[in-house]
């Protein structure tokens, strides 16, 4: 069997694949060559990440292939629907990411309330120069600790990140409209321990009302989530995280709730308009940015790889 890794596989997928006897070809096809090629090879599986499309078309114009894999969590590129509707395997995979955009979120947590995004731009400008203006500047930060993190959307990434929170020792509330019993959260340790917590589900305005960091990690919302009035009723000096989807959070109404001071700060993972996000949040002082880069470890590249292999060779051996 033979399956075309159209956007790169990390060798741990590919290593899979070869152990199970399945030849991976790892060749970047173009996109109007797809279909050609698939026929032409006698491609069983085509698994992408974000690049190629698998819209009706190609699919129709390859009938012998039985699977299509995306490697990742959004499938947006993919006919989904349609492929399922006429008998072909679609597989994903939800989990393989989720600790390190978990960990991604902490980093900005901690980014934020220290300061530390600012405080890389300046000390290479005037780290030698004022060096004690600087100590002063960022001598206001806060600690975690004793801290309450409230988690909007308590999906794979949102309870990541609350094992993150509790390690830290924060206090953990979470809304989810999908989730109404409470949620035992189990934290494994190095030496084998396990410590299991119990969180209650709050409303969202509880979670405005009592949090002193608000993550969010919810699918993406046809409205923004976090707007002006849902600002005005989140603790002054909060701080807000989003590493979900960029237009979970109106980036006006952020700017304006960081210049006001009601705000403390916001660390963005993910942006409204990208891939060019607005230069008066990239410009602010007070936000911690990345690029999309949530699940982009190699640590999550290879689990990726493992558990599309995975679920690949399954849906082919059925
Ligand atoms: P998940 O499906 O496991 O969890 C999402 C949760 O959000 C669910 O429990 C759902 O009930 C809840 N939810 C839906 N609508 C909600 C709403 N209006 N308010 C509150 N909760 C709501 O998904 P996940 O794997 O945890 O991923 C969460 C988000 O992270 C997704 O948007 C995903 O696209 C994004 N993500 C970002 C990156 C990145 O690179 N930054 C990487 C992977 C995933």
């Amino acid at each position: 069997m033979k399956v075309l890794a159209n956007d790169g596989m990390s060798n741990a997928g590919i290593d899979k694949f070869k152990t199970a006897g399945i030849e991976v070809i790892t060749e970047n096809v173009p996109q109007e060559q797809l279909a050609q090629y698939i026929n032409e090879n006698k491609i069983d599986a085509l698994t992408v990440r974000s690049a190629t499309k698998v819209r009706k078309d190609l699919i129709d114009a390859c009938p012998a292939l039985k699977v299509i894999g995306r490697a990742g969590v959004g499938m947006d590129n993919i006919d989904v629907a349609y492929a399922r509707s006429i008998g072909r395997t679609v597989v994903n995979t939800p989990a393989a990411s989720s600790i390190s955009v978990a960990e991604l979120a902490m980093g900005h947590m901690l980014s934020v309330a220290r300061m530390l995004c600012d405080s890389n731009n300046q000390m290479p400008l005037e780290g030698e120069s004022n060096f004690a203006g600087l100590k002063k500047k960022y001598a206001k930060g806060k600690e975690l600790q004793g801290k309450t993190l409230g988690v909007i959307g308590f999906g794979r990434i949102g309870q990541a990140l609350a094992k993150k929170a509790i390690g830290m020792g924060m206090k953990v509330m979470f809304y989810d409209p999908f989730i109404t019993t409470a949620v035992t959260i189990t934290m494994d340790f190095f030496d084998g321990q396990k410590v299991s917590f119990s969180i209650e589900p709050s409303t969202l305005e509880q979670v405005y009302k009592n949090a002193d960091f608000i993550s969010l990690h919810v699918p993406s919302q046809e409205k923004p989530l976090i707007d002006a009035q849902a600002i005005a009723k989140m603790k002054d000096g909060v701080i807000i995280i989003n590493a979900a989807r960029g237009g979970v959070v109106d980036e006006l109404a952020l700017l304006q709730g960081i210049e006001s001071g009601k705000v403390a700060g916001a660390g963005l993972d993910v942006f409204a308009t990208e891939p060019t996000p607005n230069v008066h949040i990239l410009m602010n002082e007070k936000t911690s940015l990345s690029p999309h880069i949530g699940a982009s470890t190699t640590d999550a590249q290879d689990k990726i790889g493992i558990e599309i292999a995975e679920n690949i060779i399954a849906a082919l051996s059925k």
